[in-house]
């Protein structure tokens, strides 16, 4: 009935009929019932009673044939000298063979009585199942014959509408045999294929946007794939489930600019290609070489066309002026419930800009790429503390995340720390310190070997970019004179301890002091990280970091304490987040074995904690007393730091006893740290909210033991 609820004829007859049959039900279970019951009584009362009498004659009968044979015998047995008893004995047996007629004739009756109730009861009980049937059949005729008028017209109907659905059968069987020639004709001439209707894939005629079915590998453990319908549009890349249905696609690749598309061989599946995006890899199949070909070569172009658009709109992020453009891209939602809408919807909504945008994108010099002077940069490294643009963002990727660690300024999430790291430095100080000796020649210009290097600049060629970002970073050949001279005599240790002591934790020499140091070898260099760190300059560390410093090295002269050590006694949390990102291996210990935890235990430090357990800092480790960093903070009793290595270790045996898998207190240890690392750890209100926060927190772990 649900199919049809739209049809009131096919509804209206069901009815009837449905009607008119349980009718017909109805009086043929009443029929039968009143046959079936009318039979039985007239058999119980046939064989209750008229049986029943033939059987008492019967038996009456066969009594006084005895009788009578027992009479004959005394007749007979009696001896002749004894005449009373003979004269007894011969009445006797008149008595008996009158009674033995009588029994016969009664017995002869009552047969004869059935054999003729036989016929006629039997009759009787035909006939009235005869009849029962008959009136049955006579109430379903006038039921049927009320009917028939309505059957009629249907009928009639049924005929007109069995012509109409075999007249659509021919059209419809005409068009797909005309669409089966097309087909079969157009896969014989590969070129009128790709204008055929059998082409899964639909370009449409501005070419900005194509559609097809594609093959999607899942995942790489479980290497399933799926059919799903992908679509490449306004510079992004999406499927969904279903054909033509951008419902709730999934947007696959946000921006296509940043994607490497290439065809796949090195896999046991044909037609393959791969799409290689910052943070992921996609392996995707067509289904043939002309699809995959053609995939390829559409999302190659349209990430080329969205380039060349990027370069020539003017620059929409100002300093101090974030445009409307930015606010859309930085809070984007993730599904696309219509990729048409118009870009004026997103930008109405005018959402909250975070902070961390505007703090990293007014820093000094940071307006412009760090790398080509690109105007719109909106990546940042931020190990380097620098912004970027996305084609130079593209190159640092190259060098892998432990040269430089990218990621978007308004798309992906900043931790607190990683903000500060890079409030901190920033593109003039990264100039400063990468490209301090360029000579400039134009755009060309000499690294430390006499090689000519072009500059790059916005709209310069991939090479060109690559071969001055390399050198910049990689090669660091503007960082230092090839025969360095007249630089600024560095002060000893001791004087630096003792301008650090004077000025409670400050930087007592500033960043000028810092960027105008140079070091021969790579000794100097670590030597020169410790000193930086010591007082928590960061233009100092990667000013140290590019005159080839050793993140992990050991100071011979001062109990073999590493960079990490020495960041870690400014109090602050900026230079240990710096030198974890550099690469600083975190429990690298000191000449007393006691590793940067041990040292953040004793300074009491809980927001330098957290950033060495984010690290996954062995806690477990002991110094030369045998002491671990809690029992440390245990004989200090320091309830912070207690509490954070506890619940540390908590966290660490959920782990091991559930097999690490969803385990609900990694996401409260994450709360945890987050909490810890909002408070500037400088910040004397700081302290105070450390204090309560750790309050919630030690009730917390109270619930857990
Ligand atoms: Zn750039």
């Amino acid at each position: 009935m649900v199919h049809f609820k739209d049809d009131t004829m096919l509804l209206e007859a069901i009815g009837k009929f449905t009607q008119c049959l349980s009718q017909w039900n109805l009086n043929y279970n009443t029929m039968i019932e009143n046959c079936n019951s009318y039979f039985i009584q007239c058999m119980n009362s046939f064989i209750k009673n008229d049986i029943k009498r033939v059987k008492d004659s019967r038996r009456n009968f066969h009594k006084n044939s005895e009788d009578v044979g027992t009479a004959f015998s005394r007749n007979a047995q009696v001896p002749k000298s004894k005449l009373g008893e003979c004269e007894e004995a011969a009445s006797n047996l008149v008595i008996s063979r009158n009674n033995f007629k009588k029994a016969s004739i009664d017995y002869l009756f009552e047969v004869n009585i059935i054999q003729y109730k036989k016929r006629t009861e039997v009759l009787n009980c035909l006939l009235s199942h005869l009849k029962g049937h008959q009136s049955f059949i006579v109430q379903t005729n006038s039921t049927f014959n009320d009917l028939n008028p309505y059957i009629q017209q249907i009928s009639a109907s049924l005929q007109t509408l069995q012509n109409e659905a075999a007249s659509t059968r021919q059209q419809l069987r005409n068009e797909s045999n005309t669409v089966l020639n097309l087909a079969m004709s157009s896969s014989v001439d590969d070129h009128r294929m790709s204008t055929s209707t059998s082409s899964q894939i639909d370009v449409y005629p501005n070419e900005e946007c194509m559609e097809g079915y594609l093959y999607k590998r899942t995942t790489k453990t479980f290497k399933s794939w799926v059919r799903r319908w992908f679509i490449v549009d306004n510079n992004q890349l999406m499927y969904c489930s279903q054909h033509k249905s951008r419902e709730g696609a999934v947007i696959m690749e946000r921006d296509l600019r940043l994607c490497n598309v290439v065809p796949f061989q090195d896999t046991d599946r044909r037609f393959c290609f791969q799409i290689i995006s910052p943070h992921r890899t996609h392996l995707l199949q067509a289904d043939n070489e002309k699809d995959c070909q053609k995939w390829v070569a559409f999302i190659q172009e349209t990430a080329k066309k969205a380039y060349n658009r990027m370069n020539s709109t003017p620059s929409c992020i100002k300093v101090g002026c974030i445009s409307a453009d930015l606010m859309a891209s930085s809070c984007s939602p993730l599904r696309c419930v219509s990729t048409k809408s118009p870009p004026s919807a997103t930008s109405n909504l005018l959402p909250k800009i975070p902070s961390h945008v505007k703090s990293i994108l007014t820093i000094s010099g940071n307006d412009v790429c760090c790398d080509c002077g690109h105007p719109d940069p909106r990546w940042a490294s931020f190990n380097l503390g620098v912004t970027l643009c996305i084609e130079c963002s593209g190159i640092h990727r190259s060098f892998g995340v432990h040269k430089s660690k990218v990621k978007s300024v308004t798309l992906d999430a900043w931790e607190p720390d990683q903000v500060r790291v890079m409030e901190q430095l920033g593109n003039d100080i990264a100039r400063r310190i990468f490209e301090l000796f360029v000579c400039e020649d134009g755009d060309v210009c000499m690294n430390d070997a006499g090689t000519k290097i072009v500059k790059a600049t916005p709209n310069c060629s991939r090479e060109v970019r690559e071969e001055w970002v390399t050198a910049k970073y990689l090669k660091r050949s503007f960082v230092r004179r090839s025969n360095s001279q007249n630089h600024p005599t560095m002060p000893s240790t001791p004087q630096l301890k003792n301008a650090v002591k004077m000025n409670d934790g400050a930087d007592a020499y500033g960043n000028d002091y810092w960027l105008n140091q140079d070091a021969d070898d790579s000794e100097a260099a670590s030597k020169l990280l410790c000193r930086a760190a010591e007082v928590g300059n960061l233009p100092g560390m990667l000013k140290a970091l590019a005159l080839g410093a050793d993140v992990n090295f050991k100071n011979t002269e001062d109990s073999d304490k590493t960079p990490l050590i020495y960041s870690l006694t400014t109090g602050l949390n900026a230079p240990v987040e710096f030198m974890l990102l550099n690469g600083s291996k975190v429990d690298v210990p000191d000449a007393d074995k006691k590793t940067p935890l041990h040292h953040a235990a004793i300074l009491g430090n809980a927001g330098q904690i957290c950033l060495l357990l984010k690290r996954k800092a062995n806690q477990h480790l002991k110094d030369i007393n045998g002491n671990d960093a809690l029992s440390i903070a245990v004989e200090n009793a320091d309830a912070n730091v207690v509490t954070i290595l506890r619940l540390a270790r908590l966290n660490e045996e959920m782990k091991g006893s559930d097999g690490g898998f969803d385990n609900p207190s990694d996401d409260m240890f994450a709360e945890v740290f987050k909490d810890f690392s909002a408070i500037p750890s400088s910040s004397v209100d700081g302290a105070s909210s450390t204090r309560s926060s750790i309050c919630t927190l030690s009730s917390t772990t109270t619930t857990f033991q």
